[in-house]
């Protein structure tokens, strides 16, 4: 993310980020839960991402805009994502990420990720599921901004002898 933008457009970035990580989930036609099958293809996923990627890459004005070549190929990274972050629910079906090719799901289930109930007691739940994705996901994020921390502090002691 470029460094001299303002807090708003970063955080604006950031939930471009977020709403590219759910594509796979958004309810259009052909897509979303309702042909899970296509829509949660790392192949069919990995052609579109190709192709938006390919195209604001063409697109200057566009991909300047939002920030440069490396963060349009981040955004298609967190697009990806979402295939393999559901396949670590624990109902142990995983997802048929391979469709059209095979009919094999990848299944990296974690006992403590929980799918939110369908036609249930929505409310009941979500807080729960939703707090330990926060907790897990926000560990990684802490974790991840902690690392970034130490690397360029020691970056500015090698330079700084
Ligand atoms: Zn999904």
């Amino acid at each position: 993310m470029p460094a001299r933008w303002t807090a708003p457009r970063k955080l604006a970035l950031l939930s471009l980020f977020v709403g590219m990580a759910n594509v796979p989930d958004w309810p259009l036609p052909f897509w979303g839960h309702h042909r899970y099958d296509i829509s949660h293809s790392i192949i069919a996923n990995a052609l579109l991402v190709g192709l938006a990627i390919a195209g604001m890459l063409f697109w200057r004005r566009g991909r300047d805009h939002m920030g440069g070549a490396a963060v349009v190929v981040f955004a298609g990274v967190t697009w990806l994502s979402h295939i393999l972050l559901d396949s670590l629910y624990n109902h142990s079906r995983g997802v048929a990420a391979f469709w059209p090719i095979s009919g094999a799901h990848l299944n990296l289930a974690l006992p403590w990720f929980e799918t939110l109930p369908q036609g249930g007691p929505f409310a009941q739940s979500a807080g729960r599921v939703f707090s330990i994705e926060a907790a897990f996901f926000g560990s990684l994020i802490l974790l991840s901004v902690a690392a970034r921390w130490a690397l360029l502090k020691n970056r500015g002691r090698s330079k700084h002898p």
